[in-house]
């Protein structure tokens, strides 16, 4: 295949180009752009239609237009009312005259000058004192080519800095083209012809420069294509590498998971047959696993981990189950600890905060110095070992690590866990040290189109199945108005014997922000944390003072020390507590099956797919459960996207129209990566995601190593840089 080598003209730094001066180079590198290649690369992100040209005489009223015609008169008058330089132009076609108005541009008298050509785009009004007239026109004046930039046509709109507009911006891609006859092709010309796609070089042309809104689209198309195709190749080529190695071998133990199945309160449901089923038969292989388990809330993750980790224990083999919290590490233990006694497996936690040890012979739990328990799990001593992340913190050594298991995983960094991966087993193996198999689970419902491609290189098991013993949770929007109604509800309940999780915004409301277009600006974790405990003090004393000043409230945020937090978890699990105000922290996986309420405050500022989390905190037991949504912003919008969460009790669904109105950030987590905008931007389009996952699979199946497609290599390796999965 004759792929031509990199250009180094595409590569060539932007100074170098003809109209960027030095004040330009600093908003260009805002904007990303330090070559030909990244200012060809700034796709524009919509376009003005400014393609209908008319003779003036025909120019409809209302309607936005081109005209062309020369400049009878211009000249700025100062208009000291309002404070403005007001620019008059007359331009005449032949067939009628029309006159255009600018304002606060005086400079465009230096450029438009009487008896030039011009061409003008815009809206075309009427008034009895100047006739014709176009406010604020695009404009430029037709030089011997004949050819238009900024009119005339569809013309493309960039995202802009300080100091540089779209118009800027046309102006240096042109030049740009005006240099750059091609560019090299990146994509196997196989795939072009089936895809029907243009060439690389044509693609780039026809996104800046485009004779229709199709040719555009399909530009877009084949730009897109590409970033997903090498995402695809990336993710494949990972999984590919992990199924090479090898891991412990562990058989399925049908008989003792019988038993331990059997043992359980409650039967298993299909779905969590079939995805225990699923992570026994990868554990069995001598491969290293890489599966995630995605499951709604309160599906029932922990006892498939169970038995994976119950089978791996039975023979030999150690396994470490880490979550993100305190709080749910501690919960882990208890469940553990129960679901193994009869089976005589001890368990221990390891938490920034301390080590607990759960002896199944005394059926006890006592603390535990780190150090001793450090040496069991360096002896193979204790085979189930449940900790937060300080784990990864403490330089640990395994006798003989076969399962690591990461719950609520799209919390974790890929870095984390690529960490994670490098524990080896030191004792069990008598050859290399194998690479333990690795679960992680999470509550959030990854949409089809991000397991494609973010999470592409995991297999995945779905619970899509709840338990049947649950109840539907009501879940109603509370507005303004209606806020001492549900309270009064809220205090019935209580007098019921249930209890109540009162959660507050991860971020204060900022006057004028508009909850929708959240979130443009990034906070850091520190804000985040300031804002959250801020949030929470203040409704607590509200709470505590004004609205429920004899009930026993309790309060938990992110500032608070492990040993508080802890402290105030158990008092709510045991009811001492009757309400719990906390920020988000109480999302991931806490089990508190006495409680009935789930009050949100400020529901219109968390994602759908986290709302319906928090959501499934309740409706864990016989008792009727509610949702309450308060909207602090009663805007019709908002309640609209609300109201997906009253109708809809899929977390999949949820999670698929979350996407769409969010986009992919929430549901990556800290598996973010680069540049690539519109990769990005067609995490929606399944078609594309598809057809740029077959290409990939049907290269990689012919030639896996990429050996006969070495520009391919090249351009993987390019990509691979910039995507740096962190
Ligand atoms: P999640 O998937 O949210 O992590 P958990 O594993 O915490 O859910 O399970 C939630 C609750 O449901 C736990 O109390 C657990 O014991 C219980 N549970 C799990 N599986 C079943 C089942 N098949 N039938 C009834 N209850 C179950
Ligand atoms: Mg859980």
């Amino acid at each position: 295949m004759a792929l031509r080598a990199p250009s180094a003209q595409i590569n060539t730094p932007i100074e170098r180009l003809k109209g960027v001066s030095t004040t330009i180079l600093k908003p260009l590198k805002n904007l990303g752009i330090g070559t030909y290649a990244d200012l060809l690369l700034h796709i524009p992100t919509r376009y003005d239609d400014f393609s209908h040209v008319t003779r003036i005489a025909d120019a409809p009223v209302g309607e936005t237009v081109t005209v062309r015609g020369a400049i009878t008169s211009i000249e700025n008058i100062r208009s000291w009312k309002r404070r403005m330089y007001i620019t008059h132009a007359t331009i005449s076609d032949g067939s009628g005259e029309l006159e255009a108005v600018w304002f606060n541009q005086p400079f465009l008298t230096q450029t438009l000058t009487q008896g030039k050509t011009v061409s003008l785009s815009g809206k075309i009004s009427i008034s009895d004192r100047s006739g014709l007239t176009m406010q604020n026109p695009a404009h430029e004046v037709i030089g011997k080519t004949n050819t238009t930039t900024h009119t005339g046509r569809l013309v493309p709109v960039y995202r802009e800095t300080a100091g540089i507009t779209s118009r800027w911006l046309r102006y240096l891609i042109k030049n740009a083209f005006a240099t750059i006859t091609t560019t090299p092709e990146t994509l196997p010309e196989d795939i072009i012809k089936r895809q029907h796609f243009p060439s690389r070089f044509a693609a780039l042309t026809s996104v800046h420069f485009p004779a229709t809104e199709k040719e555009a689209a399909l530009a877009r198309r084949r730009l897109a294509f590409e970033e997903v195709f090498f995402m695809q190749l990336l993710m494949l080529r990972a999984r590919e590498t992990i199924k090479q190695a090898d891991a412990p071998k562990i058989p399925i133990n049908v008989e003792k998971i019988k038993t331990f199945v059997g043992a359980l309160p409650f039967s298993l449901t299909d779905a969590q047959r079939k995805a225990a089923w699923e992570i026994v038969q990868d554990m069995e292989r001598g491969h290293p696993m890489n599966r995630l388990l995605e499951g709604d809330v309160g599906s029932g993750k922990t006892v498939v981990a169970a038995i994976a980790m119950y089978n791996a224990a039975e023979h030999g083999w150690q396994s470490v189950i880490m979550a993100p919290t305190e709080v749910l590490a501690s919960q882990h233990f208890s469940s553990f600890s129960k679901l193994l006694e009869p089976f005589n497996i001890n368990v221990g936690l390891l938490t920034g905060s301390g080590a607990l040890m759960y002896d199944a012979e005394l059926k006890t739990a006592h603390a535990i110095k780190k150090a001793d328990i450090l040496a069991s799990v360096r002896s193979g001593n204790l085979k189930i070992i449940i900790g937060t992340h300080a784990l990864i913190a403490n330089a640990f050594s395994f006798h003989s690590l076969g399962l690591i298991v990461l719950d609520e995983q799209h919390r974790f960094g890929v870095k984390q866990r690529a960490q994670l991966a490098q524990h080896r087993s030191t004792g069990k193996s008598t050859q290399e040290p194998l690479i333990p198999h690795f679960l992680s689970m999470t509550a959030t419902p990854i949409p089809r189109t991000l397991t494609l491609t973010a999470y592409g290189d995991l297999d995945i098991s779905i619970l899509n199945e709840i338990p049947q013993n649950r109840k539907v949770i009501v879940t109603k929007l509370i507005s303004p108005a209606a806020r001492t109604n549900a309270y009064t509800f809220m205090d019935k309940q209580m007098d019921e014997g249930r209890q109540i999780f009162v959660i507050c915004p991860r971020i204060e409301h900022e006057p004028g922000s508009d909850a929708l277009s959240l979130p443009p600006r990034q906070f850091t974790f520190a804000e985040i944390a300031r804002k959250e405990v801020k949030a929470v003090k203040k409704e607590y004393e509200k709470l505590s003072q004004e609205i429920f000043p004899e009930r026993r409230i309790g309060m938990l945020h992110g500032k608070m020390k492990a040993k508080e937090k802890e402290d105030v978890m158990k008092k709510f699990k045991a009811h001492e507590l009757d309400i719990l105000v906390s920020t988000s922290v109480i999302e991931v996986g806490v089990d508190v099956p006495n409680a009935s309420v789930m009050a949100i405050e400020g529901a219109e500022r968390f994602g759908l797919a986290q709302l319906h989390q928090f959501r499934g905190r309740v409706g864990r037991s016989e008792h009727q459960s509610y949702c309450l949504l308060f909207q602090d912003d009663a805007s019709q919008s908002v309640s609209r996207r609300l109201k997906a969460l009253l109708e809809c009790n899929d977390g999949f669904l949820l999670a698929e129209k979350d996407l769409a109105i969010r986009g992919p950030g929430d549901f990556l987590g800290t598996r973010q990566w680069g540049a690539p905008d519109l990769a990005m931007a067609s995490l929606t389009d399944v078609a594309l995601i598809k057809a740029a996952r077959e290409e990939a699979l049907r290269i990689l199946s012919e030639d896996p190593a990429l050996r006969k497609h070495p520009t391919l290599l090249t351009y993987l390796a390019a990509f691979t840089e910039k995507v740096h999965l962190e």
